[in-house]
C-alpha cells in the first residue's frame, strides 16, 4: 500500500494577524458546523484507492476553534474512507489562549498525538502589533497544559526579524523557547505579503522596515543556540530533538503524496498530479452541499516540472538530495543539466555538492530562494 499524507485545512481563526495572508477567516459557528460536515463528506466521496494514511495534519486557520465532537466527525470520515496505520502522526494547530485543558485531553483520547501552536514571539507588545490576540503568559498556560494532556510531541513556531526587534531580544525569545523544551521548533524570519495590514504599516513608515544585516545574524544565533541544545536542523526553518521531525511536512518536501481535504487544500498524488481546492470558505461549502466538486484546478506535471519540484522542494531538507535516487527517477544528471548554476552557487558558498548529494550550506540556507531559483 502507497503511504499517504491527509491534510484538512480549517479557515477560520478568531481575528486576523498583520502578517498573515492564508485562507482564513473570522469564526462563524453557524458556518464551521457546516463547514465539518462538508470536509466529511468531501472526504467521504473521496476514491481512496490503495492507499495507507500515516499521517493527518489539522492546518488552518485555528483548528482548535473545533469543538472535540467536529474534530472527531472530520476523523472518523478518515478513517471510514482510508486504512490508517497504528502509529500515524496526527497534528492539530493551535493558538494559544484557544484551547482549554479538557479540550486538549479529548482532542488526545481522539488520536491527536501532536500539536503544533503559534506563540511567535514572548514580547508581549509584539503579539500586539502583530494582531495576536495572546499573551507570552497564554503560550506558557497552552504548553503546561498540552504536557498536563499527554502530549509527547509539541512544536511552536517563533518569527524573528519582526519591526523592531533587537538581536537581545531575539535571543531572549530563543532562550525562552529552549527552555521549554518543546520536540520540535519551527523558526521563521518574517515575510512581508503584499496587500497585508503589516506591509501597509511598513510602506507608511509607522513602523521599522526590518533590517537585513540583523536577520542574518538572528538566522545564525538560531542555527548555533539550537545546535547547542541539541536540536538537529533538518530543514531551513524547522529544528526537532532527535526523531521529532514533522512527518506529515516531510512528505511536501519529499513529493510524496498528500491529499488535502477543505477549502483551499491542496494535493498531490505522489506521481504527477497537483490539485487545489476552491479558496473561499462558502463557495467550498456550497459546492460540496450542492453535490459539485469543490477541486477548482488540476495540474498534470511533465517530467522537466516534476525533476525541478524535487530539486527545490527536496532542496530545503538539510540533508539535500541524494543524486543517484533523483537520476533514478527522473532520468536527469542534475550535475550535467545545471552544471553553470551549480558551479556559481558553489563559488558562492551556498550549495556543497559532490557525486552523490546536492545540499545547502548554512549560507544557502539563509539566500535559499538565490538557489531555488536556478531550479524553477
Ligand atoms: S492565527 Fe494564523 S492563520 Fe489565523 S490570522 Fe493569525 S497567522 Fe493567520
Amino acid at each position: 500500500m502507497n503511504k499517504v499524507g491527509i491534510y484538512i485545512h480549517i479557515p477560520f481563526c478568531r481575528s486576523r494577524c498583520s502578517y498573515c495572508d492564508f485562507a482564513t477567516g473570522a469564526y462563524d459557528a453557524e458556518l464551521c458546523e457546516r463547514y465539518v460536515s462538508a470536509v466529511a463528506k468531501e472526504i467521504s466521496s473521496f476514491d481512496a484507492g490503495d492507499h495507507e494514511v500515516d499521517t493527518i495534519y489539522f492546518g488552518g486557520g485555528t483548528p482548535s476553534l473545533l469543538t472535540p465532537a467536529q474534530v472527531e466527525t472530520i476523523l472518523d470520515s478518515v478513517h471510514k474512507q482510508f486504512h490508517v496505520a497504528a502509529q500515524t502522526e496526527t497534528t492539530i494547530e493551535m493558538n494559544p489562549g484557544t484551547v482549554t485543558r479538557e479540550t486538549l485531553r479529548a482532542y488526545r483520547t481522539l488520536g491527536i498525538n501532536r500539536a503544533s501552536f503559534g506563540a511567535q514571539t514572548f514580547d508581549d507588545e509584539h503579539l500586539r502589533r502583530l494582531g495576536r490576540t495572546h499573551t507570552a503568559a497564554d503560550t506558557r498556560r497552552t504548553f503546561d497544559d498540552l504536557r498536563a494532556g499527554d502530549y509527547e510531541n509539541i512544536s511552536f513556531d517563533l518569527i524573528a526579524a519582526l519591526p523592531g526587534q533587537t538581536i537581545d531580544a531575539w535571543s531572549s525569545n530563543l532562550d525562552r523557547a529552549l527552555r521549554l523544551r518543546p520536540e520540535h521548533l519551527s523558526l521563521y524570519l518574517l515575510e512581508i505579503h503584499e496587500g497585508t495590514p503589516l506591509a501597509e504599516q511598513l510602506k507608511r513608515g509607522r513602523l521599522p522596515q526590518p533590517d537585513e544585516d540583523a536577520s542574518a545574524e538572528m538566522y545564525r544565533l538560531m542555527l548555533a543556540r539550537t545546535s547547542d541544545a541539541g536540536y538537529e536542523h533538518y530543514e531551513i526553518s524547522n529544528f526537532c530533538l532527535p526523531g521529532y521531525e514533522s512527518r506529515h511536512n516531510t512528505k511536501y518536501w519529499t513529493c510524496a503524496p498528500v491529499f488535502g481535504f477543505g477549502c483551499s487544500a491542496h494535493s498531490f498524488d505522489g506521481r504527477n498530479t497537483r490539485w487545489s481546492n476552491e479558496r473561499d470558505a462558502r463557495r467550498y461549502v456550497e459546492a460540496i452541499e450542492s453535490g459539485r466538486a469543490a477541486v477548482v484546478e488540476t495540474i498534470e506535471l511533465d517530467a522537466r516540472e516534476l525533476s525541478a519540484e524535487n530539486l527545490f522542494l527536496g532542496l530545503r531538507l538539510m540533508r539535500g538530495i541524494d543524486l543517484p535516487e533523483h537520476q533514478a527517477r527522473f532520468n536527469q544528471d542534475v550535475r550535467i543539466k545545471y552544471e553553470d548554476d551549480l558551479a556559481r552557487l558553489k563559488e558562492a558558498g551556498l550549495i556543497e555538492l559532490s557525486d552523490e548529494r546536492l545540499k545547502l550550506t548554512r549560507s544557502g540556507a539563509l539566500l535559499s530562494n538565490e538557489v531555488f531559483a536556478a531550479f524553477v
